[in-house]
């Protein structure tokens, strides 16, 4: 039966539940702005004949009505549309919410628009008190059974919804302090050892603990018990924990969760009932095998939360033949449905499986990879939704360290391998052992790497979670909470390690069999790819990719993931409109940055190139000269350096554009500052110790960001200009004589004014005349310029009537709009993110209603006098997927980011492209 609409409400008619029912739904698939990604696939198993217990979804919007109406419901909600879609699920059924004789009892969860897995709160076993628990228990002919979910719900109910967990992990719950209490005092150690009188008693017990607690009895009405868990599941919207996973996964706020409401199905009522979690293809490695675990007699969350170390799926085919053969069929059945590899939650009912959530299963980059090709190859998606499959950032997982096999081999062969665990989420990570989050919080941010150790993960961890650099866990399945998170955020993990004794109270573990004891802070390392536990660090080794790639050590023939990775590469190409350049300043880096696929450098910051031996005392003759001659004479010792630097960089580039900008930073930067190394300049120059200190002292600035740098540098010493634009020419001469066409792109830092530009320009092209006269060689170039200013954007117009060229340069651009160093940012930038100043640090990723805008109108402004002016971004926002996305929408012709990468800003400018 439809729900009706709810009337009499401010917004106008909605329909604020939806129903689903054997064969039959209200919702679909498509629907998860509004019922949640839970509530949606529900519906769409419904739709498509899968076995789901019926229930029904509170959407969304009564969410986001909870929130702007003080917590309060539409009108109408408890009194009409309730009790009528309850009643869908008792005419479905036959049994009745709150009835003694045949009691129908449901279950409570969340579900948001995208997972937040364990982040908010769900209840289970809801409908029950002294009458009806009785009726579970003749009906069910399993006393123990009714009085366990009895059990189990004034348990969850009293922590969930009546707030009696405690939010300092450090304490104890209440309920499970009884629990404990009554095992000592029984002499047992696992709860299937309660009798059902014991549980009458602790239930009893907890009953006491809540109204001593809240001074309020425990509700018996189911539908007060419904009010409250409904409100408890959108309360949980807004808890620290789904706050924090929120912000990491850049979750908006607004979207709030819809809550579903469903008849519970049991998988504890003995030995045929079971309950499990699957993957229709294996999430670390992307194998197409069925992938799961179960337990026999245990109810949902047993799972899930890693209390107890499940079984493999396959030993379902030799428990349970028949249901394994339904779960292969409805493993199947979803995958052509939804053409994409699930994650799925099952329950068995005295021999009848029931279907309790599907959802798209996360998975590792390499294992995405390898799914979105296999797909592919089976006909059930084309090459641009495979493109679209992949997020990113995902492609950093393939390229990500190993370690040394050697190294390791050694490690192991020396006694240093400790235990084995699950190989939940590939690749190599050292670090210093902490037993909980904020301790990781706090080695993190002294700069230590850290691997968080911890008996088991909840959502409380996930803080200490993402600063690690791997996650190890004492047990737990591969789809425990660890294990999920950990896969989701990239994480190396190895979870379900029994060999582990963790102490948290003495910070330390102990490995059973050994006298082997580590504390807080050793060092500690994992292989997430086999789930190995090696004491002490170890060095890390490029992965496979990088093998085939960069460092040829590996034949594409022999890296499994290397035909994925260039399929997908492949593709990524044949759709994106940027072209992708790279930041490189020597020729080794940029012959990365050709292997990764990049198409010319948007940034040589030529300021790299005077570190080096000699040079730099060269540099520092120039800087600190007394007079033009001196300044000359310095320069002409730069002179065949720069030439040299830019002869190998074009040569590495061949024919793809270079772009080679003049120096820019502060000339302080390249003096020294110690009394020492003054005195050593000083007698290299010849000069006096005292002069040359106050010569130094003369040049600091108090703020040198916004001093002595850029264009400003030229303008005062041409010379500068005239060394670096002669040893520009005279390279693309040389490399034109042994028949390489280059045309170098001379580019202008930190220009504000059309002034600054033009007088640098000049300087540029009498230089570039006159070497070209001198060789009697014709070379082509551009002359362009950083927009890195405001007023630079702002009058882009003008700017572009002297320029060949635009290159965004973000870094200094977001700094000079936001009014925020670039340096000093990291001291508030946290707490902006928290409260949701900026949803990301925008050094990282494009402000786009501030500095955006103001790229966007350089953009035209500049076009409007110069159609074909082509237009770049070189800050470090070229490598990050959303700044890429706004540069295609802007129409910029190229990103530049990092060698590494790369392959990431191929594959979001393809996305870009293809999401329009
Ligand atoms: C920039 O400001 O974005 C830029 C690329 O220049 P630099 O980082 O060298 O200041
Ligand atoms: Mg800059």
């Amino acid at each position: 039966m439809p729900t009706r609409e709810i009337s009499n409400r401010k917004s106008g008619p909605k329909q604020f539940i939806y129903t689903f029912s054997g064969g039959r739904a209200e919702g679909d698939a498509s629907m998860k702005n509004l019922l949640g990604g839970k509530g949606a696939n529900l519906a769409e198993m419904a739709n498509i004949g899968l076995p789901v217990p019926p229930g029904f979804t509170l959407s969304t919007e009564v969410c986001t009505w909870y929130y702007e109406h003080g917590q309060t419901y539409p009108d109408g909600l408890f009194e009409e549309e309730i009790p009528r879609a309850l009643a869908t699920i008792e005419e479905a059924l036959g049994r009745k919410f709150g009835d003694p004789g045949n009691p129908l009892l449901i279950s409570v969860r969340s579900g948001a628009r995208a997972s937040m897995p364990g982040m908010m709160d769900t209840i289970l076993n809801l409908g029950l008190n002294e009458q009806t628990v009785a009726g579970l228990a003749r009906k069910s002919g399993n006393p123990r059974f009714a009085w366990d979910c009895y059990r189990r719900f004034v348990q969850m109910y009293g922590d969930v919804v009546l707030g009696l967990k405690p939010a300092d992990k450090k304490q104890k719950d209440p309920f499970e302090e009884i629990l404990e209490a009554r095992k000592h005092a029984l002499g047992i150690k696992v709860d299937t050892e309660f009798s059902t009188e014991d549980l009458q008693e602790i239930v009893g017990h907890y009953k006491a603990a809540i109204l001593d607690k809240t001074g309020r009895s425990f509700p018996d009405d189911p539908h007060e018990q419904l009010r409250g868990a409904i409100g408890a599941v959108f309360e949980s919207w807004n808890n620290e924990r789904a706050i924090i996973y929120r912000r990491l996964n850049h979750i908006p706020g607004y979207w709030g969760t819809a809550c579903n409401v469903q008849a519970m199905v049991f998988g504890n009522m003995g030995e045929d009932c079971g309950t499990g979690v699957a993957f229709t293809r294996d999430a670390a490695t992307g194998k197409n095998i069925f992938y799961g675990e179960f337990l026999m007699n245990a109810q949902g969350e047993d799972v899930v939360a890693g209390t107890r170390t499940p079984l493999d799926i396959s030993q379902l085919k030799e428990e349970n033949p028949e249901i394994y053969r339904q779960l292969d069929d409805i493993r199947a059945t979803l995958e052509k449905h939804y053409r994409d590899m699930m994650d799925i939650e099952f329950t068995i009912e005295n021999n009848i499986l029931f279907m309790l959530q599907c959802r798209v299963g996360k998975r590792t980059g390499p294992a995405a990879l390898k799914i979105a090709v296999d797909m592919f190859k089976e006909g059930l998606i084309d090459e641009k939704e495979a493109i679209l499959r992949i997020e990113p950032e995902q492609l950093n997982q393939l390229l990500r360290p190993v370690f040394d096999v050697r190294e390791k081999q050694a490690a192991v062969q020396s006694g240093r391998l400790l235990a084995t665990g699950l190989n939940a989420g590939p690749g190599a990570a050292t670090g210093k052992i902490c037993f909980n989050a904020t301790d990781a919080a706090e080695r993190n941010r002294r700069g230590e790497p850290v691997i968080l150790v911890r008996i088991e993960t909840s959502p409380e961890d996930i803080k200490g979670m993402a600063v690690s650099e791997g996650i190890l866990t004492e047990r737990g399945g591969m789809t425990s909470h660890a294990a999920l998170v950990a896969r989701q955020m990239g994480k190396v993990c190895v979870v379900g390690c029994g060999a582990l004794s963790i102490d948290y109270q003495n910070a330390e573990m102990r490995i059973d069999g050994s006298d082997v004891v580590l504390h807080e802070g050793d060092d500690l390392s994992l292989d997430g790819t086999t789930g190995e536990v090696i004491a002490g660090s170890l060095p890390t080794r490029n992965s496979e990719i990088i093998e085939v790639l960069v460092d040829g050590t590996r034949k594409p023939e022999d890296a499994p993931s290397w035909e994925v990775y260039n399929q997908l590469m492949l593709w990524a190409d044949r759709y994106r409109r940027l072209q992708i350049r790279a930041n490189a300043d020597q020729p080794d880096q940029a012959a990365v940055a050709l292997t990764f696929g990049a198409e010319g450098i948007g940034l040589c910051r030529t300021e790299h190139m005077f570190f080096g031996g000699e040079r730099i005392q060269a540099m520092r003759e120039m800087i600190l000269a007394d007079d033009l001659e001196e300044r000359n004479t310095a320069i002409s010792k730069l002179l065949p350096y720069q030439r040299e630097d830019f002869y190998g960089l074009f040569k590495t580039m061949g024919s793809h554009p270079v772009t080679i900008r003049l120096l820019d930073p502060p000339l302080h930067e390249f003096l020294p500052h110690s009394d020492e190394e003054i005195m050593r300049l000083a007698i290299g120059m010849g000069k006096p110790y005292e002069h040359v200190k106050e010569r130094i002292a003369a040049l600091h600035e108090f703020n040198p960001m916004l001093g002595l740098r850029g264009c400003r540098l030229g303008i005062l010493h041409p010379e500068i200009t005239i060394m670096q634009v002669q040893a520009i020419m005279e390279a693309a001469c040389q490399l034109r004589q042994e028949g390489l066409e280059v045309v170098p792109e001379i580019m202008v830092p930190l220009v504000s004014t059309l002034k600054e530009l033009e007088i640098t320009a000049e300087i540029i092209h009498k230089t570039a005349r006159s070497v070209i006269a001198e060789q009697w060689i014709g070379v082509k170039y551009l002359v362009g310029t950083m927009i890195e200013v405001p007023r630079a954007a702002i009058t882009s117009a003008e700017i572009a009537t002297a320029a060949d060229f635009f290159s965004y340069g973000t870094n200094d651009l977001t700094q000079m709009t936001l009014g925020m160093s670039r340096d000093d940012s990291g001291q508030f930038l946290p707490t902006y993110q928290q409260h949701d100043i900026f949803p990301r640090n925008p050094f990282e990723s494009i402000d786009i209603d501030g500095v955006g805008r103001l790229i966007t109108l350089s953009a035209s402004e500049g076009r409007s006098v110069k159609p074909d002016l082509k237009l770049g971004i070189c800050g470090e926002h070229g490598g990050d997927p959303a700044s890429v996305e706004f540069c295609h929408k802007t129409g910029l012709n190229y990103v530049s980011c990092s060698p590494y990468r790369v392959p990431v800003a191929r594959l979001a400018a393809a996305r870009a492209a293809l999401l329009g």
